[in-house]
């Protein structure tokens, strides 16, 4: 089949989500790891589930035949389907592959999930996103080339579909060959001053085979993304990145031929490059101006977190401009009548960029929001109308390219429905409420202040009185079968209140009791009633919904379901005081209240779009902060408030770091500054890699900071040190990602390193982070040698 260049289609979406509405596919993912079911078996249930998701979008408005509905399926991450597409293995999984070095689908997850001593590619977070994706390690021998044609085989399973159904001829998505790079590692054993941008060569020529292939199948369009542009945090400069795509698009739009030939035949499908989650404009470049300098047919842009560009843009006006007005990060139904305006003004003559023809798009793919509001029908039927999840996004596309084609007349209704929603949603009860906005109005410097560290140290020690290197753990004690069962049974209705209560309550004593045995100074509650560190509080505060089926993928076959934050945060009754005062009385050790912090309470909810996130974060500060004086007159000494997202939350833009860092450190001490001189306020990071925000950590004026630190056996310590930092640091012991215990030798080891670099008086004794995903026998062994480890270090200061 041969296709002649052709027009981009007037609406579309970049991308939608691929677990399936009833999370589809983590179930067969998981039961074919489990052994249950073979890797026939589950090749056939993702068959069904992507031609049944394909035609689901065609039906929704985006029709069966214009290459608008994305092919964008993935059995478990974007970039790791890249990793197989190049066959670009790191050698410790060399012997998995086939003779032609693909991955056969079992190898396809052991790279995902390591095996034995293999360890699995590194995952971190996908831009500023809550998805996570797997980070390819290249050196200069890591193979690379067109080994496996599944987007081709997923593109013809669609076209020519085998069951007889509708056909549908998507647009095939791959992660983009300067972003595959970009975000990629050196292998390990690569020379000094190697950088997998060295292979670009070879990637594109590698994609240049998946386009042909594509062509020959009959694809008229490719999708390539490449968010690489609109990020400053990947440490390339900006020169650097715009040679790239110069000399990857060359290669690709510029060399390969379009245009049918004779036969009919092309060498490549037309292009759409995309750049979602940010603006493609900075203070280090033009990235706009770069892609359209390029061949490339088309060019999507992200018009919810980027600015609308003015002026006319060179090369524009030869390619179809992708305008992503339709925000894929969030789940708010649409202003229509003001993202039509914004479209208007892209057309509109000398003054927009000048593109050579509109079409309507979301900012980034629908993988990072719900499938369907219609499927919540537990949701308030007011809060309802005010959502729009992926399902109800692609039509909101649809009604505004109609509205584009045929006039707004021809969308009236639409158009007067959003208006409707968006006026009873500003107007609506709880959305705005005059006490949480005098609260935070009237708040002055003074309540961000407490008393110098020096003063609060004394304080603290008089009131605590604890031995130097002083034991504690995270948090989160092992969440059980057993109390998953247990809370199951409640959420179900099947146990009773008291039922549970008692439950929980048992666990704790038990909890309790151990830490006591193993001689832990700081002891903890062990969170056995919290289902999720930010639901947990989300389900108690005013201001936030929760959904029953509203799953996001997180990574692989892990889904999260983000809170819906809505209106004011406030605070109706206390959230913990309960459990941690039970802790507490059951012990004459102090007992640590544990909250999560502002930050990632918003990092890991929906947040709204009519308020600043500073003032949201404020908001949820003040109710943290009544939280603290609660726990504090409930006799409680130690409060923990844990911030592992703050690190995550920063702006792509270095530019906006300032005003982040600043409104982020402000909440944090909004929440604690209630705190007497006296309460020992700590609070907890997931990682070591400080960098952009070793300042902040400072800022936060905690007392205690843990952070993890086992893997990379202390750096940290130093490092803080350098920075100023000089309140307690306990820097974790061991790393609580595996049931491997740590031997006592191990953790004297890097006790003493710590002890070393820092005033010894400074230093805690943890581990890296909770341990709600432990079992008990490694938990209670692991401790106990963390123990004897901070005893034998202690003897000898
Ligand atoms: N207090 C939480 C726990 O122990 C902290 C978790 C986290 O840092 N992500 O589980
Ligand atoms: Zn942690």
């Amino acid at each position: 089949m041969a296709v002649k260049n052709p027009h981009f289609p007037n609406a579309t979406v970049l991308g939608y989500p691929r677990i399936g509405r009833r999370r589809e596919l983590k179930r067969a993912v998981e039961s074919f790891w489990a052994g249950r079911t073979t890797a026939d078996d589950l090749e056939a249930t993702t068959h069904d589930l992507r031609l049944a998701t394909v035609r689901h979008l065609a039906d929704l408005g985006l029709g069966a035949d214009g290459a608008a509905v994305p092919g964008s399926f993935s059995s478990y991450d974007q970039v790791l389907d890249a990793v197989a597409l190049l066959g670009a293995v790191p050698e410790r999984f060399a012997g998995l592959t086939t003779p032609e070095g693909r991955l056969p689908l079992d190898a396809y997850f052991t790279v995902a999930r390591g095996a034995g001593d293999a360890a699995p590619l590194e995952m971190t977070k996908w831009f500023d996103t809550n998805y996570h994706y797997l980070v390819p390690e290249i050196g200069p021998d890591t193979p690379i080339g067109f080994v496996d044609d599944r987007v081709v085989r997923e593109f013809t399973e669609a076209a020519h579909p085998a069951d007889g159904g509708p056909a549908v001829v998507t647009r095939p998505v791959l992660v983009g060959p300067v972003t595959f790079l970009l975000l990629s590692k050196p292998a390990d054993g690569a020379p000094e001053g190697f950088r997998p941008l060295d292979r670009l060569d070879d990637v594109v020529a590698a994609y240049a085979g998946v386009l042909r292939a594509l062509a020959a199948a009959g694809a008229p369009w490719v999708q390539l993304d490449e968010p690489a542009l609109v990020t400053d945090l990947l440490g390339v400069p900006f020169d650097e990145v715009a040679d790239a795509v110069r000399r990857a698009y060359t290669r690709l739009a510029t060399d390969l031929s379009p245009a049918p030939a004779a036969d009919g035949a092309t060498e490549r499908p037309a292009i759409l490059v995309t750049a979602p989650y940010g603006d493609l404009r900075s203070e280090a470049g033009d990235g706009l101006a770069l892609l359209a300098g390029t061949d490339v047919e088309a060019v999507a842009i992200d018009l919810v977190r980027g600015a609308v560009p003015t002026g006319p843009v060179p090369g524009l006006e030869t390619k179809t401009l992708v305008a992503g007005v339709i925000d894929g990060h969030n789940i708010w139904r649409a202003d229509l009548g003001a993202r039509l305006a914004v479209l208007e003004g892209l057309t509109a003559p000398g003054t927009g960029p000048g593109a050579g023809a509109l079409a309507v798009g979301t900012s980034t793919s629908l993988l990072h929001v719900p499938h369907d509001v219609a499927d919540e029908p537990r949701l308030d039927a007011g809060l309802a109308s005010w959502l729009a999840f992926a399902d109800q996004k692609v039509a909101e596309v649809a009604t505004l390219a109609t509205a584009l084609t045929d006039g707004r007349a021809a969308v009236a209704d639409q158009l007067a429905a959003s208006t409707a929603a968006v006026r009873t949603r500003a107007a609506a009860p709880g959305v705005v409420v005059p006490a949480v906005r005098a609260r935070a109005a009237a708040l002055s410097a003074a309540d961000v202040e407490r008393a110098p560290y020096a003063e609060r140290a004394e304080a603290q020690q008089a009131a605590l009185g604890l031995p130097p290197l002083p034991t504690t753990t995270i948090g989160s004690f092992p969440q059980t079968a057993e109390i998953r069962t247990t809370r199951a049974a409640w959420v179900r209705g099947e146990l009773s209140d008291a039922d549970y209560t008692a439950a929980m309550r048992a666990e704790i004593a038990s909890t309790v009791a151990l830490q006591e045995e193993l001689g832990l100074d700081v002891l903890v509650h062990g969170e056995p009633e919290r289902n999720d560190m930010v639901q947990y509080f989300a389900e108690q505060l005013d201001g936030f919904a929760t959904t029953v089926h509203g799953w996001v993928q997180s990574y692989g076959s892990r889904c999260v379901r983000p809170p819906i934050l809505w209106g004011d945060v406030s605070r109706p009754a206390p959230l913990t005081v309960e459990w941690t005062a039970y802790a507490a009385s059951l012990t004459d050790k102090p007992v640590k209240g544990m909250l999560t912090g502002p930050v990632t309470i918003l990092a890991w909810s929906f947040v709204r779009d009519d308020l600043p996130l500073g003032d949201t974060a404020d908001q949820v500060a003040l109710a943290l902060r009544d939280e603290v004086t609660d726990l504090e007159a409930a006799g409680i000494g130690v409060v923990q408030v844990d911030e592992p997202a703050l690190r995550e939350l920063l702006p792509l833009r270095t530019a906006a770091h300032p005003a982040y860092l600043d409104w982020s450190v402000r909440s944090f001490r909004l929440a604690t500054a209630g705190a007497a001189p006296a309460t020992q306020v700590h609070t907890h990071l997931c990682y070591s890699e400080f960098g952009q925000v070793i300042g902040a950590i400072d800022g936060l004026d905690a007392d205690v900071t843990s952070v993890e630190a086992a893997r990379s056996r202390m750096e940290i310590v130093p490092e803080l040190a350098d920075a100023g930092y000089a309140r307690g640091i306990g820097p974790g012991v061991y790393d609580i990602h595996s049931p491997r215990v740590p031997s006592v030798q191990e953790v004297t080891d890097l006790v003493e390193l710590a002890a070393k670099s820092i005033d010894p008086r400074l230093v805690w004794v943890n581990p890296d982070c909770g341990l709600k995903t432990r079992a008990w026998p490694e938990t209670k062994q692991s401790l106990a040698n963390l123990v004897t480890a901070a005893n034998t270090v202690r003897a000898t200061l």
